[in-house]
């Protein structure tokens, strides 16, 4: 398939060479990314300011949507839209926008399909696809901040994938949103969740400055329990993982969070609960239990 490169994903550099080869004056470069990443347009005759050929040639080298939006629907309580949206290539990924308590998150997928297999999740049943590119990941943000009107206040990496098996693209992708010429995004704002790749923790929180938020899936305190769920703590156990977690607390300016699904008979015992509590007090850690969500491919139950 031979496709003109997406702009989104773009930084100032790549379009200053951009304009450069094309003998445009290089105040249009940042010119069009204000247009893509801040006044969110989805058509290159929407960019008011650009001349009508400028707009024609960029039409000619970019693709402004490498996504195209296949479904759209509304939880019961009205507080979640769950946008389907097709790439380029025809793979499928989930985008949530969660719009509760006058925050609108937009929760935001990293990969088509997942490598890390966590028993209780649908996205880590199936094939792994291939890794997002930065692009794709802050169109997602881009496309449901503009299907809805109303611009978003939170980001989340806890959509299908897991972010930091794709840390190049993630990292490009976190740059953009925070950048003043990118979305502008304050770092508090954006929180990056993983099933704890503990040598890429470390990497990412050094990457952020400790600046962007960052959650850990525990879902267990014992590792016979933890392996069993999240599979690749047979690599990265607890003890590396909290180590690691210990290591970088000072660094981080925000409070760690540790997400736990609360699965029926499985980990929902008072000793879970102490152990819990002992890996995140020394922490300062904030616990989010999530009540398991039953899913086809899996026999667990949600929690009374
Ligand atoms: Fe699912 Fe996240 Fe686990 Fe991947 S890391 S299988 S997306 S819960």
């Amino acid at each position: 398939m031979d496709l003109k490169p997406a702009l989104y994903g773009r930084d100032p550099e790549e379009l200053r060479k951009f304009a450069q080869e094309k003998k445009i004056p290089a105040y249009r470069a940042a010119q069009v990314l204000e247009w893509v990443y801040r006044k969110n347009i989805q058509d290159f005759k929407e960019a008011k300011n650009l001349p009508a050929e400028l707009c024609g040639l960029l039409a000619k080298q970019f693709d402004l949507n490498s996504l195209s939006e296949i479904e759209r629907q509304r939880s019961a309580d009205g507080e979640a839209v769950k946008f389907l949206f097709k790439t380029r290539d025809e793979a499928l990924l989930e985008s949530v926008l969660i719009d509760q308590q006058g925050r609108r998150t937009v929760c935001l997928s990293t990969q088509i399909g997942c490598k890390i297999g966590c028993v209780f999740c649908a996205s880590g049943k199936g094939r792994f696809g291939r890794n997002l590119e930065a692009g794709e990941i802050i169109e997602q943000a881009a496309k449901v901040q503009r299907a809805t009107g109303a611009p978003l206040t939170n980001v989340v990496f806890m959509g299908m994938g897991e972010p930091l098996d794709n840390f190049e693209e993630v990292m490009k992708s976190l740059k953009i949103l925070q950048a003043p010429w990118g979305f502008g995004f304050g770092a508090r704002r954006i929180t990056v969740s993983t099933s704890g790749i503990t040598p890429k923790i470390i990497e990412f929180v050094r990457h952020s400055e400790g600046r962007v938020r960052l959650s850990v899936s525990l879902h267990s305190s014992r590792d016979d329990k933890r392996t069993e769920l999240v599979p690749i703590n047979k690599r990265y156990g607890l003890k590396a993982l909290v180590g690691a977690l210990g290591e970088i607390h000072g660094k981080l300016k925000r409070e760690i969070t540790f997400e736990y699904t609360l699965i029926d008979s499985v980990n929902d015992s008072r000793q879970e609960a102490a152990g819990v509590a002992r890996i995140a007090k020394p922490l300062r850690a904030k616990v989010n239990i999530i009540p398991y969500n039953p899913i086809e491919e899996a026999s667990f139950k949600s929690p009374s």
